[in-house]
């Protein structure tokens, strides 16, 4: 029997007409690109997104074409994200930091009708003058004062300029909420990017998974900055989620330094935040150096990248309680968030830490398994091994215009990821399956071995890559970037592991370098380190 309710559909725009409506006064604050601190509110993002989205019908735009967007976390970001998804076309995010190849080729691939780009990465688009010869706009995020001149692109379109011509009044079509909004393109390591198309149902469920308390706890009362980029998975659904409850949103612009993110933590007395390891690495040893303390901080969610446990702590010293979460650009992104329970309230802090430093349990909407080699769930237990698998209405079945989808196993989609998972449902990610090392037989877990290293006063930052090896397979080894004046050598590795790990999991070398390679999205590039130890392997066969 079917059910006597209506079946509005779950969209985008709703979620702008209910904050413009019901929390129409609360500020977006903004880093511009122009210099100042740029400040309004729901309800202004309501009538410029209204204005865009008559621009965007005005420039021939169709239902399910495909918006490009170069830009960092900014206000005028923001309007694409309501006013391109609202009216029915595709927000498609692009990663400014990735290859120029790749960028070409996600453009091609994704056939944007029109680029809206940050003046700061016109560079990128003039090395890429034949790919965009079809485009309907090139349209640049600033105002007239602002605008740059380009020969090689001479056609610019001016943000202001196309905004100011348009009407703040708009009816937010009522689309199909499987339809598409939005589009980003994983950074794959390997082949090429593949492009999860995300629908206006997929957004609005996250978002309303993500606010409650256990998961981000975001309310009316909250500061939210993101500090993970609006073009890495939607700045994992924060400019949906914030404004879905009225939260005060503060925008960093390119500026992600300690110094700049301190400053505007405290100015705009910001409450949550989001980001990536690395980026927190920046905050803390700047806050350090100068001896600084967060007067308003009071939560930081942090993926991308296994969070050590001593930055955890660290945070805990200042006083903001660390959500550590695991997501991918397939999963919208988040999957597991590692908060405890009440029965982990009289655990030792150390037991705690340990806790917390897992990837957390799955939040309600994302089902997961975790398959040993025999295709069988493992053991509950915490130390079984095997394939991390999940399912849900916010992950991807799919990749956009790819024919087939050798990511999904009857209807689960497979994560790359090896995990372990306890009796009370605490997911550990072991590793990337590419990233393990196996030695002897024995797998290894770098993602452990890196937060050990981690923990030493002397390291600032850690990676363990697997190097082949004639009688075991692959042999871990560490490589490290030494805080400045402090040393690390084999013994003080040796001292370290003793007694918390297996001696076969020891690695076999410890190399120190000036700094770690980073992927687009912040994640160690551990090809590109594998082939630094190699190189440094080779180096030392030949001196000896
Ligand atoms: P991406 O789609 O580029 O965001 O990458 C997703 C991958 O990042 C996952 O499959 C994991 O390998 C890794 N990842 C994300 N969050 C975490 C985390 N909290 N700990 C360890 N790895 C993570």
């Amino acid at each position: 029997m079917l059910a006597k309710m209506m079946n509005s559909p779950l969209l985008v725009s709703s979620i702008l007409r209910h904050a413009a409506a019901y929390h129409g006064d609360t500020e977006i604050v903004s880093c511009s690109v122009e210099g100042p601190i740029h400040r309004y509110n729901y309800a202004d993002l309501n009538r410029r997104s209204c204005k865009l989205a008559n621009a965007l019908c005005r420039l021939g735009l169709r239902f399910g074409d495909r918006v490009g967007t170069l830009a960092w976390n900014g206000h005028r970001h923001l309007e694409l994200y309501y006013g391109v998804s609202g009216s029915g076309l595709v927000c498609h995010t692009i990663n400014p930091r990735l290859f120029r190849e790749q960028i070409g080729y996600i453009i091609d691939h994704a056939g944007d009708s029109v680029i809206f780009s940050d003046p700061v990465f016109l560079p990128i688009l003039e090395t890429l003058v034949d790919r965009l010869a079809g485009m309907k706009a090139i349209v640049i995020m600033t105002d007239v004062a602002h605008m740059p001149a380009s020969e090689k692109l001479p056609n610019l379109v001016c943000y202001e300029t196309l905004l100011s011509a348009e009407s703040d009044d708009f009816d937010w079509p009522v689309v199909d909420e499987n339809t598409a909004c939005g589009l980003c393109y994983t950074s794959g390591t390997t082949g090429d990017p593949k492009g999860v198309l995300y629908s206006h149902r997929s957004a609005v469920l996250h978002a309303m998974a993500v606010v409650v308390p256990d998961v981000y706890g975001l309310s009316a009362a909250d500061s939210v900055l993101p500090v993970v980029p609006m073009f890495h998975v939607n700045a994992w659904g924060l400019p949906f989620a914030a404004p879905m409850v009225g939260a005060k949103l503060v925008m960093p612009g390119p500026n992600l330094d300690g110094a700049s993110l301190h400053a505007l933590f405290e100015s705009e007395g910001v409450t949550l935040t989001a980001g990536v390891p690395t980026v927190w690495l920046g905050l803390l040893d700047w806050m350090d150096s100068q001896r600084k303390c967060f007067s308003t901080l009071k939560r930081v969610a942090i993926g991308g990248s296994a969070v050590p446990p001593v930055m955890i702590q660290r945070f805990q010293d200042l006083g903001a309680t660390v959500r550590h979460a695991w997501g991918m650009t397939e999963t919208s992104p988040v999957g597991l968030v590692a908060t405890l329970l009440p029965k982990h309230a009289s655990l030792a802090h150390e037991q705690k830490l340990a806790l917390a430093s897992k990837q957390g349990r799955p939040i309600f909407g994302v089902e997961l398994r975790i398959d040993g080699d025999d295709g069988r769930p493992v053991a509950c237990d915490g130390k079984a091994f095997g394939a991390l698998r999940v399912r849900g209405p916010w992950v991807a079945d799919g990749y956009y215009n790819v024919a087939e989808s050798p990511a999904h196993s009857a209807g689960w989609f497979e994560t790359g990821d090896v995990a372990t998972m306890d009796e009370d449902g605490f997911v550990r990610i072991v590793d990337r399956s590419k990233d393990v090392v196996k030695s002897g037989g024995e797998w290894i877990s770098s993602i452990e071995l890196e937060n050990i290293a981690q923990a030493h006063p002397a390291i600032r930052e850690a990676a363990v890559v697997a190097v082949p090896d004639a009688r075991w397979g692959e042999r871990p080894v560490l490589v490290v970037v030494l805080k400045p004046g402090q040393g690390f050598d084999h013994q003080d590795m040796l001292d370290l592991y003793a007694g918390k790990v297996a001696r076969w999991s020891v690695p076999d070398a410890v190399i120190s370098v000036d700094e770690l390679p980073h992927t687009a999205t912040g994640k160690l590039r551990k090809v590109e380190i594998r082939r630094i130890v190699l190189g440094e392997y080779a180096r030392r066969a030949r001196v000896t």
